[in-house]
């Protein structure tokens, strides 16, 4: 099946289960101030599980467009180091609001798995949640019930509140969880290890799928769990990683989510991708990055967050960066190269996601002009990082900051740069740093009011007026 086919298959069968087939908010979070990016495909229902909203139909299933790079949820660090996480992904989910509950969303991902993509039996296992003291919460016995339908005993797990208890954010709704994993593995290993035993190991060939989150709490600001009126269902799982399953892989980049993407790379640079994950195939993990970031940087222009030099717009500065970075110093690349490989991934994916579509002359020109910025400045800031003289094999923070400051380089590529000579990073030094310059930014906002002008977070906004300034900005 292409990945195309895998995506309709889910939308058709949740909707032949019932379940109004919606379209993805934007990967972007607008509305929640307790969250920079959709995390995760049940976030614009938040309102919906607290109760504050009625859902016109209780049941509900999409492909929701996720990044996780900041907050509760953020995998940056391992995206091109594993086969699996990446920055922006899909989510597919189905959702129940009040409606059914776990019998049916246990019975429905099993006849999905098994009976539409034919995945076999015996290569999966589901966890449960275990209960957990300090919280006062119990096992959950009923979800293992309904899986002992379809499961021998042996491949259901009791996991942890870490795996098992499903948050969004500190705050907000949450519950226990029920998560499929896979074995990929051939049977001569499989006789090695039972699959059991590397569930939730961060095993590369034993690798989660799906989650069905049984949502009944609500976590409030002071820690505790308040119980919802209502009990709900919200599922989450990573198309990605059920096109690599589908199609025979063990890494999503193997996928024709990505090969179109990497084939493109490798035209562009006249390399190859050997697919390896030794630390020293560095071009290879580059190109995994490229392609990865390329997806983030262009959703998140479509649903119209431009990169800047604050909130979501430095996120994605930053993975730009990232990617640049990337590309410079492991695939010999010092021209823009990124917004090239745009048309490929629109060509794929324009059709579901049209606001893809409807931009990509505005999108590739924005991330053209930012890889042009900071190309101007890399090579530079290279030397001067390698100028750099640690002590004690920390770098200095003062060191980090004008890397910042001059060169543009985001502090997570500097950290990233330090890894990779085995260095650290004064992350508290850059950060003091940096707050000092935001300060003097405020005193100069102050002196430029009168030009009718404002620095705010040391980035240069237009003044509007003061009807449009905050209370914060009072104090400027
Ligand atoms: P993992 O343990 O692999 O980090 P998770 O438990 O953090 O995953 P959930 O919050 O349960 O993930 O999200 C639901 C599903 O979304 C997962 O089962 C997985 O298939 C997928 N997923 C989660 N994070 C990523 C990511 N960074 N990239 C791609 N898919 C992801
Ligand atoms: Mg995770
Ligand atoms: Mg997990
Ligand atoms: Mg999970």
């Amino acid at each position: 099946m292409t990945a195309q086919e895998i995506r309709q298959a889910f939308l058709d069968f949740f909707e032949s289960k019932g379940h109004k087939i919606v379209p993805s908010a934007p990967i972007v979070s607008k509305d929640d101030p307790t969250l920079m990016f959709t995390n995760a495909g049940m976030n614009q229902f938040k309102d919906y599980f607290l109760g504050n909203q009625t859902p016109e139909v209780p049941r509900i299933a999409d492909t929701q467009k996720c990044m996780r790079v900041s907050g509760k949820h953020n995998d940056l660090e391992d995206v091109g180091r594993d086969g699996t996480h990446h920055t922006m992904f899909e989510m597919l989910g189905n959702w129940s609001f009040g409606d059914y509950f776990k019998k049916e969303a246990i019975a429905w991902s099993w006849e999905l798995l098994t009976e539409v993509y034919n995945i076999p039996k015996e290569n999966l296992y589901a966890t449960v949640f275990g209960g957990d003291e300090e919280e006062g919460l119990p096992a959950d016995e009923e979800a293992k019930s309904f899986w002992l339908e379809y499961l021998p005993e042996d491949h259901i797990l009791y996991g942890n509140k870490k795996d098992n208890f499903w948050e969004m954010g500190d705050t907000g709704p949450c519950g226990p969880c029920s998560e499929i994993h896979i074995d990929l593995r051939s049977d001569a290993r499989k006789a090695e290890v039972p699959g059991r035993d590397l569930v939730n190991m961060d095993h590369p060939e034993v690798i989660e799928i799906w989650n069905n989150v049984f949502i009944q709490f609500n976590r409030k600001a002071d820690g505790s769990l308040e119980k919802l009126k209502a009990s709900h269902v919200d599922t989450g799982m990573g198309f990605e990683r059920l096109c690599m399953v589908l199609q025979g892989k063990t890494v999503t980049y193997d996928t024709d989510v990505f090969t179109p993407i990497i084939r493109k790379i490798e035209a562009l640079t006249g390399k190859k991708y050997g697919g390896s994950f030794t630390p020293d195939a560095k071009s290879d993990m580059a190109m995994r990055v490229v392609a990865d970031h390329l997806r983030a940087v262009a959703f998140t222009i479509a649903d119209g967050q431009l990169p800047s030099n604050t909130g979501a717009g430095y996120v994605i500065r930053r993975i730009l960066r990232r990617a640049v970075r990337y590309y410079y110093s492991f695939l010999d690349v010092n021209a823009p190269m990124i917004h090239q490989l745009l048309p490929v991934m629109v060509a794929e994916m324009g059709t579901f996601f049209p606001e893809l579509k409807a931009q990509q002359g505005q999108i590739a020109k924005i991330i053209e002009a930012e890889e042009k910025t900071f190309l101007n400045t890399l090579e530079k800031g290279i030397s001067r990082f390698e100028s750099i003289e640690p002590k004690d094999g920390v770098i200095h923070g003062e060191d980090a900051f004008s890397l910042y400051d001059t060169y543009g380089f985001p502090i997570d590529l500097t950290r990233l740069m330090a890894e990779e000579r085995d260095l650290k990073v004064d992350e508290a030094g850059f950060e003091a740093a940096l707050a000092a310059q935001k300060a003097r930014a405020r005193a100069d906002a102050h002196k430029k009011v009168g030009d009718w002008h404002i620095v705010r977070d040391g980035e240069e906004v237009e003044f509007v007026g003061y009807d449009h300034l905050t209370v914060e900005d009072a104090h400027v």
